[in-house]
């Protein structure tokens, strides 16, 4: 049974970044009937926080990426405990008590020499007596001793990958403090849930290579790997400094829909082109990882906001009434507000300023040149509350007042009466305006 999972360390909330991950794993376990696990990495005692695991979930169930259960990592750490153990007594598991300054040292050293900086192994070589003074001076921390072949897979995005064993430094898995690192539980985790597929970011790969033969020493199955390309500004240039602020939680405040989101977020970086689509379903179908390929992906947060705006038009009043009601507009008129201003609108906290236009009415603007003809056609305006039929009647009686026809009639009199030189049909907007400020 194909099983994926999300994996988000709560020490933050999830961005752009992360929701490529979710969107990829839950769309391969949904396109596949299987399960999708939304599993928090919270092993780090200190970063993590509950108010972050709340956000994300929150995030998730907003976007409508719902899972079939919950893991957390720190609620795991005897599972861990016995890998580790396992993996010490198959001698793959190695005290190192170097402290980072003096693996800085080393590093530097063989970098100065154009060797890679790799882990030397040097605690391989240390006495038991040694060990057993320098564990006392400063405790000892664990790494996992890899077997230098080349580690090879198919990956779903990047294709044949095949890594050095021997250019990788040996992975530490456990702290001085005790605390197991991610790579280890990751590890117990997949295989111990039957994680059938792993979709994660590039920055991963070299965890893969050491999480394979980690994998392998423990008896476990080997998941399908696929890891997606970093997200870029437009430009080309780093997100990560601004992956901050493109938080899922501000994308939502700033009126982004979940739709327009992950239709975005579904195809960027594929061959297939961003399609608006309205429901999940939809996208779960149209879903192929073959099709992303390994190149640095382009991410414009602009590119949300017109997909929000298609997305908006699509929705029938329902969808929306109780943004309608909420702002206040009366049940009699939420009906005919929608049908005018939907496709006027980018996000739904436009609807606002449109209501305050219709209920109080536009700041006029009048054009000097105009300023006789409006007031000539204002006084043939009967008073508030308009129906449909009333700006075709009063724009004939106003022709035929003052002889003035086509854009030169009309354009004067929408900008009077409601600021702007564009929008909805007029004869629509009349029977929703509740006063005309020009008239005083
Ligand atoms: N917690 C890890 C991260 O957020 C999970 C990586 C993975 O998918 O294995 O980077």
């Amino acid at each position: 049974m194909t099983t994926t999972r999300f994996a988000p360390s709560p020490t933050g909330y999830i961005h752009v970044g992360n929701l490529r991950t979710a969107l990829m794993n839950w769309m391969i376990a949904r396109k596949a009937g299987g399960t999708f696990i939304l599993r928090i990495d919270d092993t780090d005692q200190e970063r993590s926080k509950e108010e972050y695991v709340d956000q994300i979930k929150r995030d998730l169930e907003w976007l409508g990426l719902t899972w079939d259960r919950v893991e957390r990592q720190s609620e795991r750490l005897d599972r861990y405990a016995d890998a580790a153990d396992r993996l010490r007594e198959m001698g793959r598991f190695y005290e190192c008590f170097e402290s980072p300054t003096e693996l800085d040292l080393k590093r530097k050293k063989q970098l100065n020499m154009g060797k890679p900086p790799v882990y030397d192994r040097a605690a391989l070589d240390l006495s038991e007596v040694k060990k057993d003074k320098l564990r006392e001076e400063r405790g000892g921390y664990w790494r996992f001793k890899l077997d230098q072949e080349r580690i090879e897979w198919n990956d779903g995005i990047l294709g044949d990958i095949s890594i050095d064993a021997a250019s990788v430094s040996d992975p530490v898995l456990i702290r001085a403090d005790g605390q197991v690192l991610y790579t280890i539980a990751s590890v117990v985790d997949d295989t111990e849930m039957g994680v059938t597929h792993v979709v994660r970011g590039s920055d991963h790969v070299t965890n893969t290579a050491t999480q394979i033969q980690i994998i392998r020493a423990l008896g476990g199955h080997v998941p399908e790997f696929a890891h997606h390309s970093l997200l870029t500004g437009p430009q080309g240039e780093a997100l990560s400094k601004r992956l901050g602020t493109l938080a899922i939680k501000d994308l939502r405040e700033r009126g982004i829909e979940p739709m327009a989101l992950l239709s975005l977020m579904a195809r960027l970086g594929s061959s297939q082109p961003v399609e608006l689509r309205t429901n999940l379903d939809e996208l779960v179908e149209g879903f192929d990882i073959g099709q992303f390929g390994a190149a640095p992906t382009k991410f414009d947060e602009q590119d949300l906001f017109p997909l929000t705006g298609r997305y908006l038009q699509t929705l029938p009043l329902e969808a929306v009434a109780d943004d309608i009601k909420a702002i206040g507009v009366p049940d009699d008129l939420a009906e005919r507000f929608w049908t005018v201003t939907r496709d006027n609108i980018t996000t739904r906290g436009d609807l606002l300023a449109w209501w305050e236009m219709f209920r109080d009415g536009a700041d006029p603007v009048i054009d000097p040149e105009d300023a006789e003809f409006v007031t000539e056609a204002l006084a043939l305006l009967p008073d508030a509350p308009f129906d449909s039929e009333t700006w075709g009647k009063w724009t004939a009686a106003v022709k035929e007042a003052t002889g003035r026809k086509g854009r030169g009639l009309f354009m004067p009199l929408r900008k009077a009466l409601t600021g702007q030189p564009h929008g909805p049909d007029m004869a629509d907007v009349m029977p929703l305006l509740q006063k005309v400020r020009a008239k005083g």
